[in-house]
């Protein structure tokens, strides 16, 4: 028989955190990096958690060298060829032999339906020690992938395995005890995703970390909150919510270092320059804006671009939008880490660990006033 779950599930626009008496002065005595440990992967990780999506415009070498310097990881998206030259010698550069456990912020990316004996060979190249693995599909709850997840960490005990996605305590369970130490959490949050639209499947992202966060930790893994970060704000919330990882695309798109052409357009303001004496005609301003597209994987953009055309079995579950140009993803990474320090100083967290602790939501039902328009 058809249930309804009829708890309240929450999204990042729900709630707000509540402030708390804090023993920090500044903003600047938070420390966003911490030092992870996981449940496989034999090495620590000094990080602040954030991740550039492994989407084909933001998961690319480019945002890698910037994000690395703020020890935000990337993941690469998974068309880059490693059989290539320039691409290989990339990668070397990154996963040094000895130090692959202190310097990469690197994870490499496959789906279900890529070569697998690639894939293997590339993992288990003796030059260069890739040791981070993100395996990434839409849908988590397929017991193929539960497959893939075992022989993957059979085949490399060494490896960081992150894979998603999902949004449930269970099947966050059973990846993590099939061999992931990371799991990815998100089933239509994202900014270009519409499988919420064609298929109604979903769940509120910030009630998804919350359990997926609880059922993770309880078994010794890690949750990545993937998708629907819109704002600095989002992201304190995500990690508020339990999340050790949050991963962004769109946040991270429109920038120098995402991948995609720069469109001009001249666009008509509302603010008058002139009139004319005879005809009254007025002419307004016209000012240049900039723009990069940014699409989702499943688009039927993406599928063309990628996969040489849609599968006739398949439908789009993505969109292909324009976000206005951002300049350096330094600056969108330098925004978000100042916000996540500012929300630390308010509930008095003084390291990211501490920000779940420290934690108390309200529910909301409206968090900004943007009744003058937005900047
Ligand atoms: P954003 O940070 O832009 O809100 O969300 C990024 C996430 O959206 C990605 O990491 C990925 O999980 C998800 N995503 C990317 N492309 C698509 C797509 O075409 N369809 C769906 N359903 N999700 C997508």
């Amino acid at each position: 028989m058809t249930q309804i779950k009829d708890s309240t599930e929450l999204d990042f626009c729900d709630v707000l955190f509540m402030p708390k008496r804090t023993t920090l002065n500044s903003r600047s005595e938070a420390d966003v990096i911490k030092e992870y440990k996981f449940k496989y992967y034999p090495h620590t990780l000094k990080t602040c958690g954030i991740m550039a999506a492994n989407m084909a415009t933001t998961g690319t070498f480019e945002i890698n060298n910037v994000l690395q310097k703020y020890q935000a990881i990337t993941c690469l998206h998974k068309h880059y060829d490693f059989q290539k030259e320039e691409n290989i010698q990339y990668i070397a550069k990154n996963f040094k032999k000895k130090e692959s456990d202190k310097n990469s912020y690197t994870f490499i990316s496959t789906g279900l339906k890529d070569d697998k004996k690639k894939l293997f060979k590339v993992l288990g190249n003796k030059d260069f020690k890739i040791d981070k693995l993100c395996i990434d599909i839409a849908n988590g709850y397929i017991p193929k992938l539960l497959e893939f997840v075992k022989e993957v960490r059979a085949k490399f005990p060494y490896l960081l395995i992150m894979v998603g996605n999902v949004v449930t305590g269970d099947m966050t369970q059973d990846l993590i005890l099939s061999g992931a130490d990371i799991v990815k959490v998100g089933i239509g949050p994202g900014s270009v995703c519409t499988t919420r639209k064609l298929t109604g499947v979903g769940r509120p992202q910030l009630s998804a970390i919350l359990e997926c966060a609880d059922a993770a930790h309880g078994v010794g893994g890690l949750v990545c909150a993937d998708g629907g970060c819109t704002c600095a704000g989002d992201v304190a919330k995500a990690f508020g919510a339990g999340a050790d990882f949050v991963m962004l695309g769109g946040m991270f798109a429109g920038t120098d270092e995402a991948a995609g052409d720069l469109i001009e357009k001249v666009v008509q303001t509302n603010q008058i320059v002139g009139v004319d004496d005879k005809t009254k005609e007025v002419t307004f301003l016209q000012k240049r804006e900039k723009y990069k597209q940014f699409y989702g994987m499943s688009s039927q953009l993406a599928q063309e671009k990628h996969f040489g055309g849609m599968a006739c079995y398949r439908a789009s579950e993505g969109k292909v939008v324009e976000v206005a140009y951002k300049g350096s993803v330094e600056n969108v990474i330098m925004e978000i880490l100042g916000g996540v320090r500012s929300t630390m100083s308010y509930i008095g967290a003084r390291r990211l660990k501490d920000i779940p602790k420290c934690t108390t939501f309200y529910r909301v039902n409206r968090q900004l006033n943007e009744v003058f328009g937005k900047s």
